[in-house]
């Protein structure tokens, strides 16, 4: 069985049945078509196999990137297996602005679409205008547009109607020429005379500075998503907890920082097995080095219950977590 170690960020020693690295959409459809049972790849930055997948891991790498101008804009088709980060600089170089907000985000361009990943006051959601894929269902290729997509944060149709359904194969981006630069977002507010390189630089900076890097210690980014609650619980809770952040959605929904309630419950370099709570980002758990799969649902799960018990607020897994038959609940 061959190992997945190198195959997700946080670098748990788990196998897998096969691994099918596939480059064209002919490879992928053949893959699919084949094999029962399987889970679909990009870089393995937002996925952890918990135990070994009795299945074939289908890593998709169809590669390409080709732009097409209009009068106001680049359009980019990017295949789903090209990484993202490379995509944003490329881009930077061309003068495709627009997209240095999101640089260094672990991962490929097909699964950017999927949670609609985002940093410092951008989605990637903002630069699409369509994604290639193929339904599973029917085995057809089809173009979802912009709105079919349903982004949300951390969201999309991808992780609901259509969860496990589709293969992302190409994402179309659309950049426009007279671009805004977005820096309102923590520490960017604080560039004098801004232009795309200096946020692509000063991104990059920080991240490097704030987050571990999966290469030297395991993880997978945030492991939970900041929870949207009721804005009137919001306020109950104000009353309980006066120093509790929140920013408003609209009039009936709040997000709160996960990061904020795990840390007041204490998990700020709590350890479980190989597998720790970030001393300083308490989003993140790492693997300390041999890290079992028990032991990331033990100190989730711990960190779970706990959020809920003093706050009656439920943690969702940002994560997506894989054990013996595919994707798994918490
Ligand atoms: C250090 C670190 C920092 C991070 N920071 C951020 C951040 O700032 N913002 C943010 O949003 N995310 C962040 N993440 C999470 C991660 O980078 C993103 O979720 C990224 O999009 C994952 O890409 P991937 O190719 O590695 O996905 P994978 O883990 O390989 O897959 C993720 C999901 O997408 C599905 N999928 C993958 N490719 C396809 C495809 N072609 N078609 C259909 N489904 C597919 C998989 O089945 C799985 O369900 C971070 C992760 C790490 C490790």
């Amino acid at each position: 069985m061959p190992s997945l170690s190198s195959y997700h960020s946080f670098h748990l020693d788990t196998n897998c049945s096969s691994v099918l690295n596939i480059e064209d959409v002919e490879q992928l459809t053949a893959a699919v078509a084949s094999n029962s049972q399987f889970y679909l790849l990009g870089e393995g930055s937002n996925t952890i196999f918990l135990e070994d997948f009795f299945g074939t891991v289908i890593v998709n790498r169809i590669a390409g990137i080709q732009m097409r101008e209009s009068s106001a804009y680049y359009h980019l088709r990017v295949g789903a297996g090209e990484n993202w980060h490379q995509l944003v600089s490329t881009a930077l170089n061309n003068g495709w602005y627009g997209m240095e907000n999101l640089a260094l985000i672990p991962g490929s361009v097909g699964a950017s679409p999927i949670q609609n990943i985002g940093a410092y006051g951008l989605e990637v959601g903002n630069f699409i205008e369509s994604v290639e894929i193929i339904d599973l269902i029917d085995g057809a290729s089809k173009i979802l547009t912009y709105q079919e997509c349903l982004f949300g944060y951390r969201d999309s149709v991808f992780k609901n109607e259509l969860a496990g359904r589709v293969v992302v194969t190409h994402v179309n981006f659309v950049l426009p020429k007279k671009n805004t630069l977005v820096t309102s977002y923590g520490e960017l507010a604080r560039l004098s005379a801004p232009s795309p390189r200096k946020i692509f630089d000063e991104v990059i900076r920080i991240r490097q500075e704030k987050l571990p890097d999966p290469n030297v210690t395991g993880n997978a980014g945030s492991f939970f998503k900041n929870p949207v609650i009721a804005a009137h619980a919001y306020q109950t809770l104000q009353v309980s907890h006066p120093s509790i952040p929140g920013f408003k959605i609209d009039n009936e929904n709040v997000k709160v920082p996960a990061a904020w309630l795990i840390d007041q419950c204490g998990f700020k370099g709590r350890r479980v097995g190989d597998v720790s709570c970030h001393p300083n980002q308490p989003l993140v758990l790492t693997n300390q080095g041999k890290a079992r799969g028990e032991d990331v649902v033990a100190l989730a799960r711990e960190i779970m219950n706990e959020v809920l018990n003093t706050f009656d607020i439920t943690l969702e897994p940002e994560v997506r977590l894989v054990g013996k038959e595919g994707l798994i609940t918490l």
